[in-house]
């Protein structure tokens, strides 16, 4: 397979962001057209959809940004760089011309604040690096691959990992939110070959950023899931995705690929797909469908998948996300953030917003840094925080930590809804109650039956009887004795709004929508 080529360092060079929601091939096969000398590109989505599709141009240490980039205005970047020049239209920005990261211009010269928003430390080489560009990839990690370390020193990368004390990260993690090391030394002991799991198999569609680092940046996420192989002495690495996500499955494939060629790891990477049903980005229920199995349904634990997981087998499964801050804590920088969950946490802010963005919070930052990042219409009335049964609060001075998102009982799966004043809580949770009545795998009563009833006491509620206390008792139940994370968090929305918007609920048992949005309860 010939080498991707690059774009550090090749100057001039057009980089064409290809990818996310705003797919930017017709900018890169007109730029392609037009170039004679400069080189063209294709690099991933920065994660902020209201600068896509983005171009760069480059030349003499100088990038200028292209937000919204028309084909036309692609090919006159392309002239431009021809000419000597950079082209007008966007901020530009001076930097090294061997920056691995993409440099950023002064905030108020961009048209979107989510790229200056937080940090972009696993975000940094999206939109900037040639997604399969080993040579990319290396300078960003001084020249040593990670899976070259694990080949070298298996014992040093383990760790490396449990002294970070690094957590996983996301709902379709085999170590949601606690110390991934354990798992790492459980799957290394059990009997069995282990295997490696990339589980980017998320079917929650606010949430972007396992896709986006596919994406954007997969070498990072495969090289530190194949140094994990060697750490835990894993036979083969396999990277899941939605069926749908085959620009993020052709990206790994060709990152794994270039990887291969590459480095002397005898573990293969093989990329395959699995069903886009909200139930298959449980983490037990990706399992499953690895499988094949037509009826997915979660998995008992214990035993967790580190002792019993793919066909049996001893199995290290982690999101993208998470292989990232692997890749931080292996790169051999300190990871900051918070000394319990150190690292930084990507969120998709989404909701009543302009253009939804992916932005990058250290664990000791709040959340209330996402609030600059995006524009939203109206004032903000209520977050769900957590993805579709996230928790709903007003407050957003919450640390981005797994305990503080947790002590404030919000979820952890690394998407923020905003939503303004016209939003009704009551409406909000009711939609969240019935998303988990219908799409419950059904193995288990508490799920099954508890989100039926869910539905029908909010049902009530508009029929004039609200009854808080089973509402509660029926969440507790839920929460307590569900077998898998589907169950244990399909009731936080409606608790949440019934603990931050209570007068709402008690006005509709009134017969009246305080904001105006419900059918038939409004005065
Ligand atoms: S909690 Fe829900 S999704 Fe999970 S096993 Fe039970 S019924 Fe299935």
């Amino acid at each position: 397979m010939a080498t991707p080529k690059g774009a550090i360092g090749n100057e001039p060079v057009v980089r064409i962001a290809v990818g996310g929601e705003h797919d930017g091939t017709d900018r890169l096969n007109a730029a392609r057209d037009t170039a004679e000398t400069v080189d063209v590109v294709a690099v991933g989505p920065t994660g902020v959809e209201a600068l896509a599709p983005l171009v760069l141009a480059t030349r003499d240490g100088a990038t200028a940004f292209l937000p919204r980039c028309t084909v036309e205005d692609a090919r006159t970047a392309v002239e431009a760089l021809e000419d000597g020049s950079l082209p007008d239209g966007g901020p530009t920005v001076e930097h090294d011309p061997t920056t691995s990261t993409l440099p950023l211009p002064p905030e108020e010269t961009m048209v979107s604040t989510a790229l200056t928003a937080g940090v972009r430390r696993a975000l940094g080489g999206c939109g900037w690096q040639a997604p399969a560009s080993v040579a990319d990839y290396r300078t960003s990690c001084d020249g040593a691959l990670l899976a070259e370390d694990g080949i070298d020193d298996p014992d040093a990368v383990h760790e490396r990992v449990a002294d970070a004390a690094l957590r996983g990260r996301g709902r379709g993690d085999g170590s949601t939110d606690d110390p991934i090391s354990g798992a790492w030394t459980t799957a290394s002991e059990t009997d069995g070959e282990p295997v490696v799991v990339v589980n980017a198999n998320e079917a929650d569609d606010h949430a972007r950023a396992d896709r986006l680092l596919l994406e954007s940046a997969p070498l990072a996420v495969l090289d530190a899931a194949l140094a994990t192989a060697h750490a835990v002495d894993a036979t083969d690495v396999l990277v899941y995705t939605n069926d749908t996500e085959s620009l993020a499955r052709e990206r790994a494939q060709e990152a794994a690929d270039a990887l291969a060629a590459e480095c002397d790891s005898p573990v293969p990477i093989q990329v395959v797909a699995g069903p886009d049903e909200y139930t298959a980005g449980e983490m037990t229920m990706a399992l499953e469908a690895m499988e094949g199995n037509d009826r997915l349904e979660a998995r008992r634990r214990p035993p967790g998948p580190a002792e019993y997981g793919l066909y049996g087998r001893p199995t290290v499964i982690h999101t993208p996300r998470t292989f990232a801050q692997v890749g931080q804590a292996l790169a051999g920088e300190g990871l900051g953030g918070v000394p319990g969950d150190p690292g930084t946490r990507l969120f998709t802010v989404a909701g009543d917003v302009d253009a939804p963005a992916t932005i990058e919070l250290p664990t000791d930052a709040t959340l209330a840094d996402v609030r600059g990042a995006v524009a939203l219409d109206g004032g903000l009335k209520t977050a769900c925080v957590g993805g579709r049964f996230g928790g709903l609060t007003r407050d957003l001075d919450v640390p981005a930590s797994a305990s503080g998102l947790r002590g404030a009982r919000l979820g952890t799966n690394g998407v923020i809804e905003l939503f303004d004043e016209s939003t009704c809580t009551v409406a909000l949770a009711g939609r969240r109650a019935k998303l988990a009545r219908e799409e419950n795998c059904g193995r288990c009563v508490p799920c099954r039956e508890g989100s039926k009833q869910l539905v029908d006491l909010l049902r009530d509620v508009y029929d004039g009887e609200y009854q808080d206390g089973m509402l509660r008792e029926l969440a507790r139940t839920m929460r307590e004795t569900s077998t898998c994370e589907f169950g244990q968090e399909a009731s936080r929305p409606v608790t949440t709004a019934m603990e931050s918007f209570e007068p709402e609920f008690r006005a509709h048992a009134d017969g009246r929508c305080p904001s105006g949005s419900c059918d038939g309860v409004s005065s």
